[in-house]
């Protein structure tokens, strides 16, 4: 059966937050579910992912009434990059912790290290009481650049890795998910990957954790064209942007009106608007998402469970 939908289950930037006041967007910090042909895709592991850990080891449990007969967890984790609201739910994410679960992590190097030794060193030694040796699960760890692609098979938990310089280059079956990656460097300090992924005929493409110039970003606008839903940064308002008191520029983040100019130029068909200032409350995001569907009428602010399903939007006319 063909299936590419999405459920966003943490869509707040910085760090989380849990005050009455900001609960309908939500508090947890990126974290973004993907159900592509069979194949669970997860893009960053801020602490919306321990709710989304809990939810699959509930429907692992109830697939079988013993260890040995219950479905095992399988899931690809994309890392668009190492800061804390991306990575801080992973030692909390629960399949972890069982035989049967077999994950692959996919993210760049960092401050000199192999990815593999960042979260070894950086996410579990150091910051939790469990090494990554430790844990039950099969976990495999890689490097993951521009010029590499991921590719879903349809009778395959096992991603296959291709090299290319262009996409055009890239070959796959029909029914496979091929994951692609270019790196921004407008995210202080060592850039960001921002992720298209492609099934179906339909893109999604994340963009969190960028910052955007007058005009467009025109590497991220180029990877970006034709997409059915581009998640877009739309951190901060332009008056808190360029604040004479406090301004953000330069600090890696866009505001709705950059990621709208984004997709418009790229001809997206839906904009989401992600990974917003944990200052902001409800009541606020709610006129700013007005503001924005007058300048771009098919977007929305992402909120915390929103689902969407990419086989049931209609193609462009
Ligand atoms: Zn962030
Ligand atoms: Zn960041």
């Amino acid at each position: 059966m063909k299936e590419f939908k999405i459920k966003f289950r943490g869509v707040r930037g910085s760090h989380p937050v849990s005050t009455s006041n900001k609960l309908k967007y939500g508090g947890n910090t990126a974290c973004v579910e993907l159900c592509a042909n069979g194949h669970k895709i997860i893009l960053d592991a801020g602490t919306g992912i321990i709710e989304l850990g809990n939810d699959l080891v509930k429907s692992h449990i109830s697939s079988g009434t013993s260890t040995l007969d219950r479905q095992p967890i399988e899931a690809i984790v994309l890392f668009s990059h190492s800061h804390m609201d991306h990575i801080q739910g992973l030692p909390f994410f629960k399949p972890t912790y069982i035989n049967s679960t077999k994950m692959h992590l996919f993210g760049a190097r960092t401050n000199g290290k192999d990815f593999q030794q960042f979260v070894s060193d950086s996410i579990f030694k150091l910051m939790f009481p469990v090494s990554l040796e430790e844990v039950a699960a099969d976990i495999k760890i890689s490097n993951l650049k521009e010029t590499r692609a991921i590719i879903l098979n349809p009778d395959s938990g096992e991603p296959e890795i291709i090299r290319f310089n262009s996409e055009e280059e890239i070959k796959a079956q029909e029914n496979a998910v091929v994951i692609t990656c270019i790196k921004s460097q407008t995210h202080p300090k060592e850039g960001v990957n921002v992720f298209k992924i492609k099934c179906n005929n339909k893109i999604i493409i994340y963009a969190t954790d960028t910052e955007s110039y007058m005009g467009g970003d025109i590497k991220l606008i180029n990877f970006s064209r034709g997409a059915d839903l581009l998640i877009h940064d739309a951190q901060y308002t332009m008056e808190d942007y360029i604040s004479h008191v406090n301004p953000k520029q330069g600090f890696g983040h866009s505001t709705s009106e950059m990621a709208i100019e984004v997709a418009k130029h790229a001809n997206a068909s839906q904009l989401v608007l992600f990974h917003v200032d944990p200052s902001y409350d409800d009541g606020f995001i709610e006129k700013l998402e007005e503001k924005a569907k007058g300048f771009f009428n098919n977007s929305l602010f992402a909120y915390e469970n929103l689902e969407i399903d990419l086989m049931q939007v209609k193609c462009k006319s």
